[in-house]
């Protein structure tokens, strides 16, 4: 059974990272019909808060990734860690270690002189001091010889001599456990075959196999996931970086396209593009990730999010509109029907910030006029036309887009006039803009009296004298 967890620390939202090694362990557990648990590591408690945990929940909610298990708080596991602290002290794999701040400082100072790697030289380990009650940390005894060798998914045989690490402290002075340490210990409990991060744990990673070994735990497997970068190709700053996730669903971006958008950071099938859920399920391939970087591109992920604007059912577009409208401060119950809307906008708009902030027009009881568009629009050549389609609309008793259709060209022909004339004086009557969907569709949305009326109060105000 292939269990796979995703394992954010929250000390911060939910980024575009993050969300990416979400769906990749996603994936590999939905494809190989295992569990996927989300695992909260909180043991920072400075750092961690419980808005980010929020943040993060909500924003995994949003893009659809569901955990089978959890969340598990690391911070409700504080018994089990000693246990297998106390487990390590008493089979010789652990030490308590009694180094003062101030010696390990000058041991630092010394081997930063003489051009070494700081590390801890042992000393507690080679001479344990006996009956002395002071402060210690406790440390993992690393193997001194050997080394490390884990063939990683993503790259390839690794191997780290284990003579280049030092003993890591497993629980701090106070008898808190430490990152390293309390990561195997959850991966090992929760039975974890596939380990996917970034590559910026790859060096935690011999660590951590040692510790397993030393718990004589079943070893999963690794696969560190190449870092992205920014639109430019150069390292991802912190403000792209940091994004929330939950601002690309403030922005108007489906889950949809966000989810597509993400799975091709990093792992692409042949040259598609576009992909399904399901597909993305059937298709994916954990040693398939790519182990070169990847760069974000914006521009892409609006185009995909057109894409899914225009070819998902309206009814589901319609549905996740209602929450940007009502953002808006607009009641939808209060307008025509969403799916009709939806119909007549997604060619026009990439996001459906714009799609609401387009209908906005629908709903509200009176539409302002944008800069001097009235000025330019409401000419009085115009006024005889549109004063003739204010009494064809009146008559129209069925209100469909064909009727309306038909009124606006019996106008248009017996004034002589080009539909273009009273297109965009009728578009800004209506919408206060000049950008809107057909013009017959337009005033079908509209419905009957809203039109009357705002094409009524046009009229008047080209009638009155400036
Ligand atoms: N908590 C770690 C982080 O947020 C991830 C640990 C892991 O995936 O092993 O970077």
């Amino acid at each position: 059974m292939v269990i796979t967890r995703f394992a954010p620390s929250p000390t911060g939202y939910l980024h575009v990272g993050g969300a990416r090694t979400a769906l990749f362990c996603w994936l590999w557990a939905k494809k190989k019909q295992g569990k996927f648990i989300l695992r909260i590591e909180d043991t920072d408690r400075e750092r961690s808060t419980e808005e980010a945990v929020t943040a993060i929940i909500e924003g995994l909610s949003w893009l659809g990734l569901h955990w089978d298990i959890g969340p598990i708080f690391q911070t409700a596991r504080f018994d089990r860690y000693k246990q297998v602290i106390s487990q390590l002290l008493d089979q010789d794999h652990a030490y308590k270690c009694y180094c003062t701040k101030a010696r390990l400082e000058t041991l630092r100072e010394q081997q930063l002189a003489a051009k070494e790697k700081p590390r801890y030289d042992g000393y507690c380990r080679h001479y344990p001091p006996v009956h002395i009650d002071a402060p210690h940390v406790i440390r993992f005894k690393t193997p001194e010889t050997g080394a490390i060798i884990f063939d990683d998914l993503v790259r390839g045989k690794i191997e780290i001599q284990n003579n280049e690490l030092d003993d890591l402290i497993i629980a701090r002075t106070d008898g808190t456990p430490t990152y390293n340490f309390t990561v195997v210990v959850d991966d090992w409990d929760m039975g974890i075959t596939h380990v996917l991060r970034g590559d910026d744990h790859i060096n935690n990673t011999p660590r951590q196999i040692n510790i397993f070994k030393a718990l004589n735990a079943p070893i999963p497997e690794y696969g560190h996931m190449p870092m992205l970068l920014g639109p430019d190709g150069k390292r991802l700053s912190k403000r792209e970086g940091a994004v929330n996730v939950l601002q690309y669903r403030d922005d108007g971006i489906l889950p949809q396209a966000l989810i597509n958008y993400l799975v091709r950071l990093g792992w692409s099938y042949g040259d598609q593009e576009i992909f399904s859920v399901q597909e993305m399920i059937d298709f994916f391939d954990i040693h398939q990730i790519n182990i070169s970087p990847t760069a974000l591109n914006p521009e892409k992920l609006l185009w995909l999010n057109q894409h899914y604007i225009k070819t998902l059912p309206e009814a589901e577009v319609a549905q996740i509109l209602i929450w940007y409208l009502e953002k808006r401060g607009i009641d939808y119950r209060n307008g025509p029907d969403l799916k009709q809307i939806v119909i007549a906008q997604r060619e026009r708009c990439k996001t459906l910030v714009e799609m609401a902030e387009k209908s906005k027009f629908l709903f509200v009881d009176e539409v302002a006029f944008e800069g001097d568009l009235a000025k330019k629009h409401f000419s009085h050549d115009v006024f005889p036309a549109l004063h003739g389609l204010l009494a064809k609309l009146k008559e129209i008793s069925n209100w469909t887009q064909g009727n309306i259709h038909a009124a606006i060209t019996a106008v248009v022909e017996s004034h002589h006039i080009k539909l273009g004339i009273i297109a965009q004086p009728v578009r800004l009557a209506m919408t206060g803009t000049t950008v809107s969907p057909p013009i017959d569709m337009t005033l079908y949305l509209l419905g009957k009296e809203k039109t009357i009326q705002r094409l009524s109060d046009a009229i008047s105000q080209m009638q009155t004298p400036i």
